[in-house]
């Protein structure tokens, strides 16, 4: 545990991890608090369904109110990234930005492209298990759709809190995006390029297995984007695994040597 990082409800882990972005872990899933100057939220990823709690005692612990929440941003549409998306857009009538490509899924949370059988993975890949476990038990077999998303366009400054810039990195899902906020430091990579892989247990930065990602090779392609962010000191704040404070260019060759799996 970071020593800025503090245990909430239901084990989720609470940090700020740049000025005024904290990540909220819960069952091995990150997502993200973006605030701005007038105290204004977005919500980068909404986790599984029993991260519902975990962001009520994490806005709360921030000084927030519900109300504050301004926006929700999916990097993509998979089940662990959209678990609470349709309770908050109810229940806060805020909008939901989501790549149209991934619209369908949003709509049908267990219906996505991946490369290679899942079923084969836990037995391969022991380390994985009490990953997937906890993910399972934090609802991700229970995932209601999002059938109604704003459409999020490349390459533009988003009209939200903290004013995200829309990287669209397709291969995990073909409608993948990272946002990139050059003010903050930092790169929300959601699953484009992570440092753990839920899938395999293994830590480093990463593309994710076959087992989740649509088309790996174009997953390999689009981290030329994300090093296109780097600054030297941008600070790479992946879906799944701790945040990356080496440089962005070097996380990527990593990845990129590791390659598909
Ligand atoms: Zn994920």
């Amino acid at each position: 545990m970071s020593p800025r990082a503090s245990r909430i409800a239901g084990g989720a882990l609470l940090s700020e991890v740049a000025d005024g972005v904290h990540r909220l872990e819960h069952a091995c899933v990150n997502l993200y608090v973006v605030a701005d100057d007038d105290g204004r939220l977005l919500i980068v990823d909404t986790g599984l369904p029993a991260a519902w709690e975990p962001l009520g005692h994490a806005l709360r612990a921030l000084g927030h109110r519900p109300s504050d929440v301004a926006a929700v941003v999916l990097t993509h549409a998979h089940f662990d990234h959209i678990g609470t998306a349709s309770r908050i857009r109810s229940r806060l009538a805020v909008p939901v930005w989501l790549h149209p490509a991934d619209a369908a899924v949003a709509a049908h949370p267990y219906c996505y492209s991946h490369e290679s059988a899942r079923a084969m993975y836990p037995l391969r890949y022991p380390a994985s298990l009490r990953i997937l476990a906890a993910m399972v038990s934090a609802g991700a077999l229970r995932v209601r759709g999002v059938p109604d998303t704003q459409p999020l366009g490349p390459e533009t400054e988003l009209p939200v809190p903290g004013r995200p810039r829309v990287i669209l990195t397709p291969g995990h899902t073909y409608g993948h995006c990272a946002l990139h906020l050059p003010d903050r430091g930092v790169v929300l990579s959601g699953d484009a390029l992570v440092t753990l892989d839920p899938y395999t247990g293994s830590r480093g930065a990463q593309i994710i297995a076959g087992a989740a990602t649509a088309d790996s090779a174009q997953a390999l392609a689009s981290l030329d984007r994300l090093a296109a962010c780097d600054t030297g000191t941008t600070v790479l704040l992946p879906g799944h695994g701790d945040p990356w404070s080496g440089s962005l260019t070097a996380a990527v060759e990593q990845a990129r040597a590791r390659g598909a799996h």
